[in-house]
């Protein structure tokens, strides 16, 4: 780990570098809103947003460049083997001939191996952790920054919309919303934001995230299975 203290104007932060993140103290024009109620903060510059339906979309453009076919709307319903390696897929009722395959299912890719048989002994700890999230319309919330408190945080976007998130939940593959996160997540923007307060929720969805030992992705090949390989289970940072 490398540490470099410096002063930096106009803020006259003390900046550090823990690794590759830089963060800071927050000085009072850093923390000017008219949202937050916090004295005292650690300001990270360094992190940022991305829209991760653009992402896909401009994922999905890059290979549309690369000339890469897309099957969209499939099931993965069997991985062939024979010989300890792989031979292709089973995929909604075709078979497609494969000399690699890269496992990339999210939280189901560990049910999906068991499912297919592929090394029980080796098979990822991966298992759902359910998050649940909601978004604002609040043009006025005053709210710059991203802020981040109890696990939680509050995301404001360009078009006036706070992202309000997280929940973790460990109960297996059900994706429903709940009313009592709905409830912790809006009382937990009131207090971050109190001008928050009679803002529409406009929605409250919940994903699925794949969970991993300390949050740490599979990524590589299979120990006993020739051609297969994994990349699976990045857990709360699998976008950025
Ligand atoms: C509420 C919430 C907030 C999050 N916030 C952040 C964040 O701020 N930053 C961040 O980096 N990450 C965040 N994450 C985590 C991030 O979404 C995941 O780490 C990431 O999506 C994992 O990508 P993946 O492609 O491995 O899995 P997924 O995105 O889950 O994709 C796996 C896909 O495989 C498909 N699939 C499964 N089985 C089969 C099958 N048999 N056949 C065909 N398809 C199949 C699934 O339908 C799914 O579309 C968040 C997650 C949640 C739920």
């Amino acid at each position: 780990m490398m540490w470099l203290v410096r002063m930096r104007r106009p803020c006259r932060e003390l900046i550090l570098w823990f690794g590759r993140m830089r963060a800071g103290w927050c000085c009072s024009a850093c923390m000017a809103t008219q949202c937050l109620d916090c004295r005292r903060g650690l300001r990270m510059p360094e992190v940022m947003q991305i829209r991760n339906p653009r992402l896909v979309r401009a994922l999905r453009a890059a290979l549309d460049v690369h000339g890469v076919r897309l099957l969209e709307q499939v099931e993965v319903q069997a991985l062939e083997v024979a010989h300890g390696r792989v031979q292709g897929l089973r995929v909604s009722g075709q078979a497609m001939l494969a000399d690699a395959v890269v496992v990339t299912a999210g939280a189901w890719s560990a049910r999906l191996l068991r499912d297919l048989g592929a090394g029980a002994l080796h098979l990822p700890m991966i298992e759902p952790v359910r998050g649940q999230m909601m978004v604002l319309n609040a043009p006025h919330s005053g709210l710059q920054r991203i802020v981040m408190s109890e696990g939680r945080y509050l995301i404001p976007r360009k078009d006036g919309r706070v992202l309000v998130g997280s929940t973790l939940e460990y109960a297996g593959f059900e994706k429903m919303t709940s009313a009592a996160a709905r409830e912790s997540l809006h009382a937990f923007a009131l207090r971050l934001c109190p001008a928050l307060a009679g803002v529409p929720i406009e929605a409250h969805w919940a994903g699925l995230r794949p969970g991993s030992p300390q949050g740490i992705p599979y990524l590589g090949a299979h120990p006993e299975i020739q051609g297969l390989f994994l990349h699976a289970g990045h857990f709360r940072n699998g976008l950025v």
